[in-house]
């Protein structure tokens, strides 16, 4: 009897396949040096007060779909998770030497007060974990993520609302860099409902409720240049053996998670601080 489930069982052993999630595959066209520290030497990152404040409103945000925090504590519960974060720590977050902490603070609180979606949108999912696994042209890729959110309209359509810190896009350009994170969770979205999105959504938190929700129209055409985008960056990880740096000010001063362990980075040598 053993032997008979021994035989008929499939096992599939994913140890040692590589995943990708859209942030390693932006890592690796931001900085391939910061993508070899990170995910090949296991370099520890150090964290940013940019993504530092995300983490505050996107766990928030989290908790309250989930039913954890209700609607009316949601400024007071803001106040308290920013006040550990920010002010005991000592952090603050600073663009080219000027301190806007007050500032993002207040856009926050602002959103904390009223964190309602358009009129008739029904929350089906919030922060959905999903692993999906690609085969093209012989090639196959694991693709991992995080779903901020899924919604639904009156109308029964999908909606992929993707929670944003930033204020806005500098240009239609950044916007579309950000919307092939959106496309990825579309592909997830087709096998776990069957149908594409309709809508994709970003909800930039920080914006008046009026300007908050920057809203496109799912594209077929679009998603498969994300594909064929997806499968071209993990080949050329793969096949990746220079590893050069792309230092860029900002990014390298602010951003990158590898900041001070770079020797190529203006920060090298410099003692991490919290800010
Ligand atoms: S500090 Fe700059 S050059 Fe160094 S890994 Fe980070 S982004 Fe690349």
């Amino acid at each position: 009897m053993l032997d008979r489930f021994v035989d008929d069982l499939v096992v599939v052993d994913l140890t040692n396949e590589e995943r990708f999630s859209f942030s390693k595959l932006t890592t690796y066209e931001n900085c391939p040096y910061e993508w070899l520290l990170h995910y090949k030497f296991g370099e520890r990152g150090s964290d940013n007060a940019f993504a530092r404040a995300g983490s505050v409103a996107h766990e928030l945000i989290d908790d309250y779909w989930r039913g954890k925090v209700s609607e009316f504590e949601l400024p007071q519960e803001f106040e308290n998770r920013w006040q550990e974060q920010f002010e005991d720590e000592g952090w603050s977050i600073r663009v080219f030497g000027r301190d806007v902490t007050e500032k993002t603070k207040n856009d926050f609180a602002n959103y904390f007060s009223d964190v309602s979606l358009p009129d008739g949108w029904k929350v089906l999912e919030s922060e959905k974990q999903y692993t999906m696994i690609f085969k093209h042209k012989g090639e196959s890729i694991m693709l991992t993520g995080i779903l901020d959110l899924l919604a639904e309209d009156e109308n029964g359509d999908l909606i992929v609302i993707d929670n944003k810190s930033k204020a806005g896009f500098k240009n239609d350009a950044e916007k579309s860099e950000y919307l092939r994170q959106l496309y990825l969770y579309s592909l997830f979205i087709r096998e776990r409902f069957g149908k594409f999105p309709k809508k994709l959504c970003f909800n930039l938190m920080r914006l008046p409720k009026n300007k908050r929700f920057v809203i496109e129209e799912f594209e077929e055409e679009a998603m498969w240049e994300i594909v064929k985008w997806i499968f071209k960056t993990t080949k050329d990880i793969k096949g990746e053996f220079l590893w050069e740096p792309k230092p860029n000010n900002f990014y390298c001063h602010s951003l990158c998670g590898q900041r001070y362990n770079c020797r190529f980075g203006p920060l090298y040598n410099e003692e991490e601080e919290d800010e």
